[in-house]
This record gives C-alpha cells, structure tokens and sequence, in this order.
C-alpha cells in the first residue's frame, strides 16, 4: 500500500506548479544524483529573437520569407523565432514536400524552389558549400535549390531563473550536472560555461542523446538516480529513458509531457531542486 504522506507529497508538489505522475517518482526524485539537462527551450528561452540575417544572391527579407516558408509547419523554438522576425501570414499554398529532419532542421519546396533551413550539419548531408558563421548565437543555414543562400542568426538567452536552478541543485548535493545539446559546439559551451554546469555534449543528434544517458545511468551508482530535463523536441526519447523524465510544461509538447515521470508547469528549472527537497521529507516521514 502507499503510505499516506506520499499523497501529501503530490499534493505539495502541485501547489508549487510540479506535477508528479506517481508516487514512484517522488522515491526517484529524492533518490537522484545526477541531472542531465536540454538546451534549447529549457536553460535557455524558447521565444528568441533575430539578431542578424546574411543573404548570399538575394535581400534580407526575401530570405527571411524563405525561411518563414520552410520553417511553417515545424514547433521547434528556432521556427517560431522565425515566423515571428517575419511576422506576416503565411500562404500555404506556396509550401509543398515538408520534411522536418530531427535534430538538423528542415525542408520544404516554396514556389517550386527547394529550400533547405538547418544546421552545419544539414548543409554538410545535403553537400552544400557554405559558409561557416562564427556568430556565437544559434545559427540557421539556408540554401535554395542546392545552392548556398546564407544564414539567420538567432540570440538565445539562458532564463532569468536557470543560474539558481543549478546552484540549488548543487546545494542539495546533486553529484553531477551535465547539459546534452544538438546546437553547435560554441554556443553550447558558452551555455554551459555560464551555468557552471560540471559536463557538456554539443552538436547530438537525437539519437546521440539516448546514447549519452545510456553511458551516464551505467556510471552513477545503482542507488542513484538519474532525471532528464527538456522541452520534449527532439528529446522524448530521453526523457522516456531516464530514471525520472522531467518535461517543461509550459513550452513543452504534448509528446515531451505524456512521456514525462514530472511536468513542471511554470517552465522554471528552479523548481526541480524544490520538488526534490519536497521528494526527500516525503520519504523521510513515510520511512
Ligand atoms: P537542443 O538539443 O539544443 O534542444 P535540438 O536537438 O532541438 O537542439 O536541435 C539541434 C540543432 O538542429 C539546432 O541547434 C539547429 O541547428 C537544428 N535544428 C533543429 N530543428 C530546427 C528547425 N526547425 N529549424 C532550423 N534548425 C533546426
Ligand atoms: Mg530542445
């Protein structure tokens, strides 16, 4: 049977804005050593904004309509940066063949044109010659009909609240802080350097993150628990893996927040350290 004090837990986890699907997770919760964080959406802002646009053969706006166009269908929080720089209505009748290449970017043919809008490495797999950017802002490679077209720079910011995150974290004798990311290796490390996280993985594919968090759960103790945080894009299958998944509510797609074990409704990293101190008295008073 399920002592008592555990309903007293959820329960206390709820008026703070943290839903804990279980009284399970509330044991995992206290019992964690390492957490293992997202980039993209979650120690960072997921509304971000244009900073620069670098057109090569064609005018700044026309590329923003470009990548406006390809980015239409995609909840990545780069696309929605996009379409909101560009800030008209679009017409999808110019839009066919959408392809949204996890981890890489996108694709789609706009007015017969095929237009490819993504990382490094979606330039590289398409074997397109581009031009490296060395913006330290997550950076956006267009091309059109296989030809280089330039490129989108989009400043993130790391949120207002994810510097306490960690240090509550670390206060609350968290063994290992480690931030898993598919943007580029600058912009990761910068992120990370900020944050004093203790490890850093950049440029993952979503498959890479599985792997990684496979070789961490091997590394931790067998008591020790460990919680995956993201925003569910391009991470579900992590958070499906962790010990404890930990999806952004707020932000977050509904796929991030079915597969999570906690959803913190408010999006701030914060309330992890505080859901885990209510985990420990919850467990101390059922013991
Ligand atoms: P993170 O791990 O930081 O949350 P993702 O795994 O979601 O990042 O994406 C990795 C990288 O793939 C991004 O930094 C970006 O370069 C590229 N990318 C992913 N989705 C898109 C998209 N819709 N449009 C443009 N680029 C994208
Ligand atoms: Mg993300």
């Amino acid at each position: 049977s399920i002592p008592l004090s555990f309903f007293g837990g959820i329960g206390g986890a709820s008026k703070i804005g943290v839903l804990v699907k279980g009284s399970n997770y509330l044991e995992a919760l206290a019992n964690t050593e390492v957490v293992v964080f997202d980039k993209t959406g979650t120690l960072t802002k997921g509304s971000f904004a244009v900073s620069e646009i670098h057109p090569v053969g064609m005018k700044e706006a026309q590329l923003l309509e470009l990548a406006a166009y390809a980015e239409d269908y995609s909840n990545h929080p780069i696309s929605l940066s996009i379409k909101n720089a560009y800030g008209q209505k679009i017409d999808n009748s110019r839009v066919s063949d959408v392809q949204e290449i996890a981890g890489h970017g996108v694709q789609a043919v706009i007015d017969g044109k095929t237009i490819l809008a993504g990382s490094t490495k979606l330039m590289e797999k398409a074997h397109i010659k581009y031009t490296p950017s060395s913006a330290v802002g997550t950076v956006v490679y267009l091309a059109c009909d296989g030809k280089y077209a330039g490129c989108i720079i989009i400043e993130d910011e790391i949120k207002a609240d994810a510097p306490a995150a960690i240090k509550l974290l670390k206060s609350a004798g968290i063994r290992k802080t480690v931030m898993l990311t598919g943007d580029a290796d600058a912009v990761g490390k910068k992120v990370a350097g900020q944050l004093h996280l203790d490890q850093v993985y950049t440029e993952l594919l979503p498959a890479d993150k599985v792997d990684r968090v496979e070789s961490l759960l091997k590394q931790k103790s067998e008591k020790g628990m460990l919680a995956f945080v993201g925003d569910g894009i391009n991470d579900a299958p992590v958070l499906a893996r962790a010990d404890v998944g930990i999806a952004m509510g707020g932000l977050g797609s509904d796929a991030a927040i079915e597969a999570a074990d906690v959803v913190l409704m408010t999006d701030e990293p914060s309330k992890i350290a505080a859901v885990m101190k209510i985990a420990r008295k919850t467990i101390r008073i059922a013991n």
